[in-house]
């Protein structure tokens, strides 16, 4: 196959005010606003796409394995959307095959479909030789999974809820380069890489049906201009707490949805325990823990408190792997032998 090709690389993003609830599911448009750090490219997502006049459908291979784009999940279903909207910019009708795989666990909530949904319009956008800016890559990738908005972009980076029904006001925007604050870091503690049980777009279906969300909605909207602050003021000491308590309250939240919605495990909660015990310790926040919609945590810190942190960490059984993990700049281009489409995964014929 030749014709359009692009292979990208892309990374997840640890949002440090959460995305949680919303107002349009087909769409992804949230109840808040939220803001993340893009990962550097240690978890990463490699995606070729090609478009092709001799092939008769589309195809999508992620980690391996055909995706079934006429009876998939609700996240195929809008990479199959993303694709046709690409097609629709580009003003073609040639399909295409996609082959992604990421390089951490797949749903196991360290945003694999962030990571993913935005190396993929990234991958789609240069393929098709579309000039796409920040903004439309972020309108298009929130299509495929809300926090994929976020990773488009590298270092800090705010989505705006916005208000219009059709979604052309809710976009990610870069609201600190990764230079900014470089000694920033995320340290990941690996608990489970097992699929959850609960995807996240079932999970935000069922945020309405909690009493704390209502409260949850304004005051995740203020976290995120404070989280804003502290990162301007590089005052860790304030953006750890942010990010414990939002964290937190986005747990309660799904703990208070009817069927109750369970992500943290007991690990997971010992090493707040112990983050706590360490801060308590030092006297100010040194770091601060964050739990996606998965059983793995996230640690905040900076660089000259890590050995704090892993000490910390060591005396926690039962945690399998620790990736420190810098700011990152968004997607980006790979070379052709890059490729993740080898000859055997194209349909002869
Ligand atoms: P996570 O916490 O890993 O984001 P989710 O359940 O929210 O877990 O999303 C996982 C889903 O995201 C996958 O089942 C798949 O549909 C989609 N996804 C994951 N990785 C990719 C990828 N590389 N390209 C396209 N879609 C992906």
């Amino acid at each position: 196959m030749e014709e359009e090709v692009a292979t990208a690389i892309g990374t997840p993003n640890i949002a440090l005010v959460k995305y949680w609830g919303r107002r349009d599911s087909a769409l992804n448009l949230p109840t808040n606003s939220s803001i993340s750090m893009t990962m550097d490219e240690t978890l990463c997502t490699k995606t070729s796409v090609a478009f092709s006049k001799n092939l008769p459908e589309d195809i999508f291979y992620l980690n391996g394995e055909i995706q079934d784009f006429r009876h998939g999940t609700e996240k195929t279903m809008k990479v199959k959307r993303a694709l046709d909207e690409m097609r629709k910019f580009a003003g073609i009708r040639a399909k295409a095959m996609i082959v992604s795989k990421n390089f951490f666990p797949t749903g196991g909530g360290i945003a694999s479909s962030a990571s993913g949904g935005a190396t993929l319009t990234f991958a789609l956008s240069k393929a098709l030789g579309l000039n796409l800016k920040a903004k439309e890559l972020s309108i298009v990738a929130r299509q495929v999974s809300g926090s994929a908005s976020r990773s488009v972009l590298g270092g800090i980076v705010k989505w705006n809820r916005g208000k219009k029904r059709d979604g052309s006001d809710s976009y990610a925007e870069q609201v600190f380069d990764k230079s900014y604050w470089p000694d920033l870091i995320d340290i990941v503690c690996m608990i489970s890489g097992e699929k959850k049980k609960v995807s996240s777009s079932e999970g935000h279906d069922l945020a309405p049906t909690s009493i704390l969300y209502k409260a949850r909605i304004p005051y995740a909207e203020k976290a995120v201009e404070r989280a804003i602050t502290a990162i301007r003021q590089r005052d860790l000491n304030a953006l750890a707490e942010i990010v414990m308590r939002d964290s937190n309250n986005m747990h309660a939240t799904m703990l208070d949805s009817w069927p109750p919605i369970i992500y943290m495990t007991d690990l997971g909660k010992e090493i707040m325990a112990k983050i706590h015990e360490l801060n308590a310790a030092e006297g100010e926040m040194v770091a601060g823990y964050t739990h996606d919609a998965g059983p793995n945590t996230q640690i905040i810190t900076i660089k000259s408190n890590r050995n704090k942190v892993m000490s910390a960490l060591k005396e926690v059984k039962g945690i399998k792997d620790i990736i420190t993990v810098n700011q990152g700049d968004g997607p980006r281009l790979l070379s052709a032998r890059d490729s993740l489409i080898t000859p055997d995964l194209v349909p002869k014929g």
